[in-house]
């Protein structure tokens, strides 16, 4: 069985469990890899993606594929410094495998979301992130509860003093950015981003 404490005082403990967490496997989901994220303790920026892909999956490291590449070039930053300023996380932390049409990745169930928004929650109490950034709309939904991509753009102010500002996904498989208005909201927000992290040397 999957350890889950009923509290942590550590991300490093925290970590340890999440790191061997077979929770959707033991449900019957059929996951390809082990959990994926990368982080430490201090980390006051928190960046939560939608699940690893294959590539991450088998490194077992996050952003490592071609959405990663387009994220670092919006965000202009290399890949130690992305390391560096970003807790990342995930709303699924394994690879979810292909789905039986054999295109793309299998897209997780909301009982496989549910079961891992334990190590969601965990973070963001330990961390107590400034700075979250959620990118594409299943992130966007689970950490802000926003229905949709038209808050990119935006800078979100939260209880306690911390700030989110949402991307869409940046793996290129929506049309959305196609469009000139939506391209317009992703350079605000990249902006928004690059100026919060510059502005604030804790980060
Ligand atoms: S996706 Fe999350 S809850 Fe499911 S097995 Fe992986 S780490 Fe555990």
């Amino acid at each position: 069985m999957s350890a889950r404490r009923a509290s942590y005082r550590s991300i490093a403990s925290l970590q340890r469990d999440n790191a061997a967490c077979r929770a959707c496997a033991e449900a019957g989901y059929p996951i390809d890899s082990l959990p994926v994220f990368e982080g430490h303790a201090g980390q006051k920026a928190y960046l939560f993606g939608l699940a690893p892909g294959i590539v991450e999956g088998e490194e077992r490291r996050p952003w490592r594929g071609r959405a990663g590449k387009a994220l670092r070039r919006w965000l202009q930053l290399d890949e130690e410094r992305f390391h560096e300023t970003f807790y990342l996380a995930a709303v699924t932390r394994c690879y979810p495998g292909k789905p039986s049409s054999g295109r793309g990745d299998r897209t997780t169930t909301p009982e496989e979301r549910r079961l891992c928004a334990f190590w969601q929650e965990w973070e963001l109490r330990l961390l107590k992130p400034k700075l979250l950034v959620p990118v594409g709309g299943v992130a966007i939904k689970r950490l802000l509860g926003l229905n949709s991509l038209a808050c990119v753009g935006e800078r979100i102010e939260l209880d306690g003093g911390a700030v989110a500002i949402p991307l869409p996904h940046s793996s290129g498989a929506s049309g959305w950015l196609n469009a000139a208005a939506n391209q317009a909201r992703l350079e605000r927000a990249l902006g928004l981003l690059r100026s919060e992290l510059a502005g604030t040397d804790q980060l």
